[in-house]
């Protein structure tokens, strides 16, 4: 890595309420991008098509916006490694997808929705997680082109060796799946370091075995310990509200949002907790992390809010973004 300039992203998928844990996030990989004088870029991770909307991609864009987090590639701005939504890449991801077929390590397979769904019927009643059973694993190349040449619909599924699994990488609608698309536009957007929340620790075997399967490099993974309620639970709708527009509606300063949040990577000594995002990144240290846990403690939040308002925003300032 020594010459590479760091570049690191935020890849929300636009399917709901922009949440606290993205700007979370979000934060995390700017502090990083700026410690290193490198990029932090956005990209939309839209390929789930039936639940990505404009109107939520908008709101995403907003809201780290109103955190006051910049980026220096994006759907909005454009870039060299354009375009920033996964729905406008999808030529890109097919010769990968190829790749991986052409070197043995995936398969297309033509299975129907209708035999797919008897095949996981009995697994499934007896508890057990549904498998793949290599229905169409050993199908002749020249079968396969004919198959295809007649239009008939398939994917793409990758062998996954060591469970003896399938995953699949392109779906019937040529989208690839998150797996594939994530892994190519990483490696095409020349991401250095991928910094995520740990709920995505369990895609990293099978995203290495991608990069493995297409001779190519991964980058530095990270995950961060998720959000969680003063009872240790998953922040969660149920328990605290979790959309960033809910904080900003109740009167939360985005300055106060992000020094609470940028709290959680750094050590402070006591009394130093009030910090500007400026001063988090100087006191931003990738070596040396907050190793306690992220509590979303609301009376912490309000108690730095407070903060904010008396010390670092001016009567005139208050006034104008009351009325904005
Ligand atoms: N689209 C994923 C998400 O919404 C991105 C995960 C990643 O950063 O690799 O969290």
């Amino acid at each position: 890595m020594a010459n590479t300039a760091t570049r690191v992203r935020i890849a929300p998928s636009p399917t709901g309420e922009p949440h606290v844990g993205t700007a979370y996030i979000a934060l995390f990989n700017y502090l990083f991008a700026k410690k290193h004088g490198g990029e932090f870029i956005l990209r939309i991770e839209d390929t789930d098509a039936t639940r990505s909307t404009p109107e939520f991609e908008q709101k995403v864009l907003d809201a780290l916006k109103w955190c006051g987090l910049s980026w220096s590639e994006g759907p909005d701005i454009g870039g060299p490694y354009g375009p920033y939504r996964q729905s406008e890449r999808k030529h890109l991801y097919g010769p990968y997808v190829e790749k991986i077929v052409e070197n043995g390590h995936g398969f297309r397979c033509f299975c129907t929705p209708e035999r797919l769904g008897e095949m996981r019927a009995a697994p499934r009643a007896a508890g057990k997680p549904p498998k793949y059973d290599g229905h169409c694993l050993g199908l002749k190349a020249e079968e396969v082109t004919e198959r295809m040449a007649a239009g008939e619909p398939s994917v793409v599924r990758m062998k996954i060796p060591t469970e003896g699994t399938c995953k699949l990488l392109l779906k019937a609608d040529g989208m690839p799946t998150y797996h594939m698309a994530n892994v190519v536009d990483d490696h095409l957007m020349k991401i250095t370091h991928v910094a995520r929340g740990e709920e995505w620790l369990s895609s990293v075997p099978k995203h290495i075995l991608i990069y493995q399967y297409l001779g190519l490099e991964p980058p530095v993974f990270m995950h961060l310990s998720l959000m969680r309620n003063a009872d240790k639970s998953k922040l969660s709708k149920r328990k605290n509200p979790t959309s960033i527009s809910y904080y900003g509606a109740l009167g939360f300063l985005p300055e106060a949002l992000m020094n609470f949040l940028g709290l959680f990577f750094i050590q402070i000594a006591e009394g130093e907790e009030l910090q500007t995002i400026d001063q988090l990144v100087t006191n931003f240290d990738p070596e040396n992390l907050n190793k306690a846990g992220a509590i979303f403690d609301l009376q912490k939040l309000d108690w730095l809010n407070g903060r904010w308002l008396q010390a670092n925003i001016s009567e005139m300032e208050f006034v104008s973004r009351v009325l904005a």
